[in-house]
């Protein structure tokens, strides 16, 4: 559906208003400080904007979402992003269309409708010690007993492991062969006896990651989504909507206003930052290539894509994005002095940290800068890494 600019900006402002008056300042402050979020907050983000049909704002109507175009998610992704709103859960738009293409109508009907509200949590378990870029090597090891899947393995980087009710799990059904033939795409309920999770501390201090041990789980049949041995599909079907999720343009815009300001007000011993024509130069062109990265998302999300680009589109948007992160917050750094070296991981929550370094900060938006410089260094990493994104586009370019 088009619509006209004058429509678009008629729903713009619903949402504006709406946003305005309903966000709590609690989350939006822990969104432009970039704070460390608890479940509780994503899940009253998600109950807020359900309250307007909004929590699932990819899904089609059909299945209790808003239905909405291209244009009208990325006005959406916009103006949360200007309300100071955290990003949405990510596993909404992940394993929600999978259900939706893949599932049984049992399982739409039991999973689909908590979905949005996040009366569920999920989380993914693809990568293993010694499977993540490589994920077709998985080992996890699933057996077919009477009227149940039994899983026994490891993985691990499983983000939100530790809230989670459900986990989309890759398991290996079928050994020998090609790797990619031999794997099951399984829903399998955290409390089942046999499912153990270990938090990884991170670099940052706040982790969501986890080790999530299976052993012996008992998973009924119908766990299974799609066929067996044909689960590699259904991951890959996952990922472009892991990855489109990776462009990361909300988190852009807030780092370039976050330097911006910093920039403006001078921290580093009062000498005005602007002045510096490489600083300036390279600020420049980070606001630039986010204009690019925004055109970008708005032609995938639109199917306005050369075909030569199809199917490298997504791969692009991630490596894309994850680089601009890392070199807009690697900027915040530079500008904010050396202020900018402290880490705190817990600023905000229990106090800034600075007292404890005998450091005064000169600016509340230098809080937990240090901490997210280092956080930010996965950007790179998780939902398939650099290398291997600009293997799949050099592979789709040059043949
Ligand atoms: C913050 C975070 C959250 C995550 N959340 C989840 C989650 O919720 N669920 C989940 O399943 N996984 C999750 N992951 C795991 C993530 O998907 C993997 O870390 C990622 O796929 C890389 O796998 P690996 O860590 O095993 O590294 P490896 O695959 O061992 O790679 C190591 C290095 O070798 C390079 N490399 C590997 N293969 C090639 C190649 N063919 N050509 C060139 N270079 C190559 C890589 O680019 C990398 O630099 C998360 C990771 C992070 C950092």
């Amino acid at each position: 559906m088009s619509h006209t600019t004058a429509s678009l900006e008629v729903f713009r402002e619903e949402i504006r208003a709406f946003l305005a008056a309903e966000l709590p300042a609690r989350l939006r402050e822990k969104t432009r400080q970039f704070l460390p979020l608890e479940r509780q907050d994503y899940v009253s983000l998600h109950r807020l904007l359900d309250t307007r049909g909004w929590a699932a704002p990819g899904w089609p109507r059909e299945y209790g979402g808003p239905g909405w175009s291209a244009e009208q998610r990325l006005v959406f992704e916009e103006e949360l992003g200007a309300a100071g709103a955290p990003r949405l859960y990510p596993h909404v738009n992940m394993i929600g269309p999978v259900l939706q293409k893949f599932g049984t109508p049992d399982q739409k009907a039991r999973f689909l409708p908590p979905m949005p509200r996040l009366d569920e949590i999920w989380c993914q378990g693809y990568s293993e010690p010694g499977a993540g870029s490589d994920l077709a090597s998985l080992s996890t090891r699933c057996e077919r007993r009477d009227e149940h899947y039994v899983v026994t393995g490891q993985k691990i980087w499983t983000s939100y492991a530790h809230w989670a009710d459900w986990m989309f799990c890759l398991v290996r059904t079928r050994a020998g062969g090609k790797p990619q033939e031999g794997i099951s795409f399984l829903l399998i309920d955290m409390r089942s006896p046999g499912v153990r999770v270990r938090r990884i501390p991170t670099i940052n201090g706040a982790s969501d990651l986890n080790e999530v041990f299976l052993d012996e789980v008992r998973v009924p049949l119908d766990g299974l989504v799609h066929k067996e041995n044909e689960g590699w599909t259904v991951a890959k079907y996952l990922l472009g909507f892991e990855r489109t999720g990776g462009s990361s343009i909300a988190t852009c815009r807030l780092l370039l206003e976050r330097l911006l300001s910093i920039t403006a007000s001078g921290p580093a011993g009062g000498t005005q930052l602007m002045e510096n024509d490489v600083l300036r130069a390279r600020i420049a062109r980070a606001a630039v290539r986010l204009r690019v990265q925004e055109q970008a998302l708005a032609c995938v999300l639109a199917g306005d894509v050369a075909p030569e680009l199809h199917g490298i589109e997504i791969s692009a948007l991630k490596l894309h994005g994850s680089e601009l992160v890392q070199e807009l917050s690697t900027l915040l750094m530079h500008c904010a002095g050396p202020a900018g070296m402290l880490c705190l991981p817990d600023a905000g929550e229990h106090g800034d940290g600075a007292g404890d370094a005998g450091l005064e900060l000169e600016s509340p938006e230098l809080r937990a800068l240090g901490a997210n410089y280092l956080d930010w260094r996965k950007t790179t990493i998780y939902g398939g890494t650099t290398e291997v994104q600009k293997n799949l586009i050099a592979r789709a370019l040059l043949g």
